[in-house]
């Protein structure tokens, strides 16, 4: 079974800042990272950051 997945990528260091399920709106998703990057601290914008769209599979 797979289920759709959004991954949050920062938009100036690259880095995967959060990647989960997508059951829920973007804004929600950075506003669980808190806003920002992890590894680089840039505050993201909704309107910057890149959204990489894919399927997870569970397969256990
Ligand atoms: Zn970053």
């Amino acid at each position: 079974m797979s289920y759709p997945i959004i991954e949050i990528i920062c938009g100036k260091c690259g880095s995967s800042v959060n990647k989960m399920i997508n059951i829920k709106p973007i804004k929600e998703i950075v506003r669980q990272s808190n806003g920002k990057c992890r590894n680089c601290g840039t505050l993201l914008n909704p309107n910057e950051f890149s959204v990489n769209f894919g399927e997870k599979s569970f397969s256990s």
